[in-house]
């Protein structure tokens, strides 16, 4: 108990009773200052404003319980400070005309004074300057900087007792039973309870130096004509010596209290710290709780003090601090483990440090059923998902998809997230580039030349000449275009059932993308897939390719009959929604491209032809929105006459850094052999269930893209589309899944993320394996 009252006597003192007319005269006799005071407000000092010669001066008139070395290690941090970093906005300290820190008067009741003068610094209040992420980093940036400065300073009295010091806080923990409203002394007991299970066994662990300790919105001045700058850093009166992070901790929970989506705001103080000075990961994992426990610090000093301390200023400002404290402490709370520090890593360009356990806080009602409701009343094409029983998700990582419930689901289906969902490489790259700089083309930036650099470096010679837009059916309507402008033709060819993407004209190319017949299009003609299972040349004759090739003149012909001549040949090189067969040549790299085949990076290799125009899309990068149309100059250098093309989003900084870290990740993890071994692996286990499944007709594919056709005769080659959907259902009802494609939507979709390895691929095979059983 005694400890506790140590640490609340440093809050009980009343600031010394001292008049404006003694301060004026130890101004001018002790410091050579003249000029009228005028009191200001002030916890444990007696404080005034002194117009002097045209300087503002800050008078403080110390507390009488406050000892001289506590003085003097503020005097001396100053003094250190303005030595290591003069740039700082700091007060500077003057000294007494005789080279003191202090001058000393006698008090109307005999007693003595310490009497410091301080440089005042002007600005705007930190609550009436705008609610700006940038003054929050600016701020962040500066109390790293306050840090640094400090960093070689000691005084034997640095590790004084107070009780704003965090990491004591479990000694005032006797206070919380004096919380009178329920809600608030919970919401402080797990404040207080994740300090000592969290935070206090690591405490000695953490750098530690001297720091301020309470740069909070009232010690803090902004620069009224940079309105998003600190231009002031004040009161050093809490300095203490304590792990770095404990500054940090209590500027990211006292000053965003006051601002809309406080904990937004703390994660861009403590990003801006960060950039300043690079946080442990040891820190960043401890910061939540830190700043809990600063916030029920906060809460219990201000209920203590409230039945305590007889205030004479206006304490208007902090009941209203208090009524935010205690809601922003309920919301860390009420967060799933781990999910604070994630948003703080986020926005310091850092991956999640750990997966996230347990349920993520919804609002009420949110569950599939009520979002399903909400999709159909506000989405236009809210209907369409997959699997009887739509999958609520809520995150991803690696190869798993986690739904509202925290169950986790193995996704043997994604391609987008091509190097895994959420890989860390990539969100890394994503959240620093988004926190530098995103622009579009018409500014020179290096991610997308670095880009289009490494990428047409794994396509043949020639192809060289990038085109950036944000999506696949983006790329392929502009591919679409470079065709007619270059050929001056305006017919096309592509494959029955085909799916190229969504724009008016690109749709033409797609007639899979659609729900009813529509009329054929003249300018259009289509050849059949050549299917080697069902269709006329099976896989045992060895030139069937030639055969199919017959199509393709009958194509043209029909064209030229229409009055057409063709302007380009568009080909998806897996064929996918066709059904997944092995690649003749093609251009369409958008699902088969990045290594997905295993032998070769790209599809239309196997074909052995190399195309005018190659479009990509969906796994460029992970998931962020980009498509790209690789070309040669020749063709390139037509188009720029015909049209200058400009996309907005095209290839931008973030969408760039993002591509750029799938090819990191898909060199550096070696993904492409991967594909291939684990596409064997697969192919291997789906030939044998097909040995004791007579719903398999066929098992095709390569690399990690793989079809299995069902089918309800495998004499007659039924298609059995009510197999397929049965089985997806089911195997989504075990927690894995796949899709469903082609003509006659009885084909397994297996596509997953290219780090899916073998003990998934067992899993998958053991769930296909049960699910074609209850069938
Ligand atoms: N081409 C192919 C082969 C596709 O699979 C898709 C998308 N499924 C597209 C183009 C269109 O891409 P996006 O949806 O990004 O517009």
């Amino acid at each position: 108990m005694s400890v506790m009252n140590d640490l609340l006597d440093t809050l009980s003192c009343q600031p010394p009773a001292v008049t404006p007319e003694l301060v004026e005269r130890t101004a001018s006799n002790d410091f050579g200052l003249n000029g009228k005071a005028q009191p200001l407000g002030g916890e444990r000092d007696r404080n005034f404003l002194l117009h002097s010669g045209g300087a503002d001066v800050l008078i403080k008139v110390a507390n009488a319980s406050e000892p001289d070395e506590l003085l003097e290690f503020q005097s001396m941090a100053l003094a250190h400070i303005a030595r290591q970093d003069p740039e700082l906005p700091v007060p500077r300290g003057i000294r007494t005309r005789d080279g003191r820190n202090w001058a000393e008067l006698s008090g109307p009741g005999g007693q003595r004074y310490r009497v410091r003068a301080f440089d005042f610094l002007r600005g705007l209040a930190f609550n009436d300057a705008p609610d700006d992420p940038r003054l929050m980093r600016h701020l962040g940036g500066m109390l790293a900087k306050l840090g640094r400065a400090l960093h070689g300073f000691f005084h034997p009295s640095a590790d004084h007792p107070l009780a704003w010091d965090l990491k004591r806080l479990d000694l005032l923990a006797d206070l919380v039973p004096a919380i009178g409203d329920p809600d608030q002394r919970c919401a402080v007991e797990q404040g207080i309870e994740r300090f000592v299970q969290h935070v206090k066994p690591k405490l000695t662990g953490l750098r530690s130096q001297v720091i301020h300790n309470d740069v909070s919105f009232h010690n803090t001045v902004v620069d009224p004509g940079a309105p998003f700058e600190v231009a002031g850093i004040f009161d050093f009166g809490d300095l203490i010596y304590a792990p770095l992070i404990q500054d940090l901790a209590v500027t990211a929970s006292e000053v965003p209290v006051s601002r809309r989506d406080p904990l937004a705001r703390s994660a861009e103080i403590v990003a801006g710290f960060d950039r300043v000075t690079p946080l442990e990961d040891a820190e960043l994992e401890l910061l939540p709780d830190l700043i809990a426990s600063r916030l029920a610090l906060g809460i219990l000093i201000d209920n203590w003090s409230e039945q305590h301390i007889a205030w004479e200023d206006d304490r208007d400002y902090l009941a209203a601090w208090h009524v935010h404290a205690i809601a922003v402490l309920q919301n860390i709370n009420a967060m799933q483990a781990g999910e604070l520090e994630s948003m703080l890593r986020a926005a310091c360009g850092r991956p999640p440090a750990r997966p996230l356990t347990g349920t993520t806080v919804r609002s009420a009602g949110n569950d599939v059923d009520d979002l399903m409701h909400r999709r159909l009343t506000h989405l236009g094409n809210g209907r369409y998902v997959s699997y009887a029983r739509p999958v609520h998700t809520v995150r991803g990582e690696g190869v798993w998809l986690y739904d509202a419930e925290g169950g986790a689901y193995l996704d043997a289906y994604n391609n987008v997230p091509h190097v895994g969902h959420c890989h860390p490489r990539v969100i890394e790259a994503v959240a620093r580039q988004t926190a530098t700089l995103n622009t579009n083309t018409r500014y020179v930036y290096d991610a997308i030349v670095s880009y289009a650099e490494r990428l047409t470096r794994t396509l043949p010679e020639g192809l060289d000449l990038c085109y950036f837009v944000s999506s696949g059916s983006e790329a392929n309507d502009l591919a679409w275009q470079l065709a007619k402008v270059c050929t001056g033709n305006d017919g096309g060819l592509i494959m029955e059932h085909a799916y190229h993407g969504v724009t008016d004209a690109v749709f033409n190319l797609s007639p899979s993308g659609r729900n009813a017949p529509v009329d054929p299009v003249s300018h259009i003609a289509m050849l059949p897939a050549p299917d080697d299972y069902r269709g006329k040349w099976k896989r045992d004759i060895e030139d069937r390719g030639r055969h199919y090739a017959v199509f393709c003149d009958q194509a043209l012909a029909k064209l030229r009959r229409n009055g057409h001549e063709p302007a380009a040949f568009f080909i998806d090189s897996i064929l996918s929604s066709n059904g997944i067969f092995v690649p003749p040549p093609g251009a369409d790299e958008v699902q088969a491209g990045f290594g997905r085949l295993g032998k070769t990076m790209w599809g239309f290799e196997t074909g052995g032809v190399v195309p005018d125009i190659v479009t990509f899309g969906k796994p460029i990068a992970n998931g962020y929105p980009m498509g790209l149309v690789v070309t040669t100059r020749a063709i390139a250098d037509r188009f720029d006459e015909h049209a200058e093309y400009f996309s907005t989003t095209g290839g931008n900084p973030v969408a760039c850094a993002s591509a750029l870290a799938v090819l990191d990740v898909l060199q550096d993890e070696d993904l492409m052999v991967h594909a291939e071994r684990v596409g064997e692996r697969i192919m291997e286990g789906l030939r044998q269930l097909a040995d004791q499944h007579t719903l398999i007709g066929d098992v095709r594919g390569s690399g990690l893209f793989i079809g299995v056709e069902l089918v309800e005769d495998r004499a007659t080659l039924e298609p059995s589309a009510a197999g397929a959907r049965a089985v997806a259902d089911t195997l989504r009802d075990h927690k894995v899944l796949v899709g469903i494609d082609g003509a006659y939507d009885n084909v397994i979709k297996i596509r997953p993320p290219m780090v899916f390895n073998d003990e998934h691929a067992g899993r998958l095979l053991q769930s296909l394996d049960k699910a074609l059983d209850m069938y």
